[in-house]
């Protein structure tokens, strides 16, 4: 009788225990792109500007920060512990300098920016503010609000109000603007405000965002571990600060901000200038037009495919003199959809490009107003009296 080699025999023995192995896998550092086109002249930084680790109340290590963001797919995230608020100090050192470098390093690692921030965390007014580009945390731990301040700037620190809307610190239900605000404003104290924190949208801030030409910022304000807080394996997504930079370095993202190119992506809402939105919207969008020309009362359809991680809402702004087309039509992440037209009588032969106006109602350029834009698709219209 044949034997088979005892290499073999080996083999099949390994073979049997790797296929009865547990069904999970060890789990990978990988990384999730957040596909968002870039706009021209500028590359498309996500970034989250208000993190918390145990240096303050937050529950996670700094390293851990550095992680989380690079396995979401951010380019940059700051690190802004509470000065004045440290719950965990008989356990974790005091040292307002020490979270920032442990995160630092583990993001040279994944090649993440970190910025060094802190929280200057006081009652109303001014309520809290986030100092970023720091270069000495300690030197703002005193005791007036406005030398805490006066030290972030001569450090050339960015400065933007946290949470305006925050239920413990406004007034009878109104989100309020204080006098001390407008002073911080006019001495170039104040360069942004958070339209976003967590999944709350304020909309006053987003009108005072443009009144007062403030950069727009979506920010977590994490304190739990990411995956507690957002379930980022199921199409959810921390509030993210969109940066339109010149290129991927610390020196161009503080550049950015203080020119203000930043917009909201928190959910499925982009909110910003229409000068960052619309580029986004259309650098999403491939279009075929129509296979075949169309004819009167015939449909054909364009088909659309969003290249992007946003899904699109889109309503007809107004009617076209050539087509008719869909009153709402829905352009999911990643997803090819049609776009059937119906070819109007009286139409002339030839082929045509169609502007079709639509407004997308997730894109939001000032409080309840949404983008409008319109998609172009070529479309050939066959001779009207030649009939089906
Ligand atoms: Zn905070």
């Amino acid at each position: 009788m044949k034997t088979l080699p005892s290499s073999a025999l080996l083999t099949i023995l390994i073979t049997g225990l790797t296929t009865t192995a547990p069904a999970h896998e060890p789990v990978t550092r990988a990384r999730t792109p957040i596909l968002i086109p870039d706009v021209p002249g500028y590359v498309t930084l996500k970034c989250d500007f208000h993190i918390h680790t145990v240096f303050s109340d937050g529950l996670v290590w700094p390293s851990v920060r550095a992680e989380e963001a690079w396995r979401e797919g951010l380019d940059a995230i700051a690190i802004t512990d509470h000065l004045e608020y440290q719950p965990h100090k008989t356990d974790v050192s005091t040292n307002h300098d020490r979270s920032f470098p442990i995160a630092r390093a583990a993001g040279s690692e994944l090649d993440l920016l970190v910025v060094k921030g802190s929280e200057i965390t006081r009652k109303m007014p001014p309520g809290h503010l986030n100092a970023i580009f720091l270069t000495n945390s300690t030197a703002l731990a005193v005791e007036r609000w406005q030398d805490a301040i006066a030290t972030a700037r001569d450090q050339g620190a960015f400065i933007f109000w946290n949470h305006p809307g925050w239920e413990p610190q406004i007034t009878n239900g109104l989100v309020v603007w204080y006098p001390e605000h407008t002073e911080l404003l006019t001495q170039g104290r104040l360069h942004g405000i958070e339209v976003v924190n967590d999944r709350s949208y304020y909309p006053e801030a987003h009108k005072w965002a443009i009144e007062k030409n403030l950069a727009l910022l979506s920010n977590s304000d994490i304190h739990n571990p990411l995956n507690l807080d957002y379930h980022v394996h199921e199409d959810d997504h921390r509030p993210i600060t969109l940066v339109f930079s010149k290129s991927r370095t610390l020196e161009e993202l503080k550049a950015a901000l203080f020119a203000r190119r930043t917009a909201v992506y928190s959910g499925e809402r982009l909110i910003g200038d229409e000068q960052f939105l619309r580029p986004i919207f259309l650098g999403s969008l491939e279009i075929t037009p129509p296979h075949a020309s169309l004819r009167p009362g015939q449909r054909q359809s364009a088909q659309i495919y969003n290249r992007s991680a946003i899904t699109y809402q889109l309503e007809r702004e107004s009617a076209a003199p050539e087509v008719t087309y869909p009153e709402r039509l829905t352009l999911p992440a990643g997803k090819t959809v049609l776009l059937p037209l119906t070819g109007k009588t009286g139409t002339t032969a030839g082929p045509r490009k169609l502007k079709l106006p639509f407004r997308v109602t997730n894109l939001l350029k000032a409080p309840n107003t949404p983008l409008s834009t319109s998609l172009e698709v070529e479309v050939n219209f066959a001779d009207g009296k030649s009939g089906k």
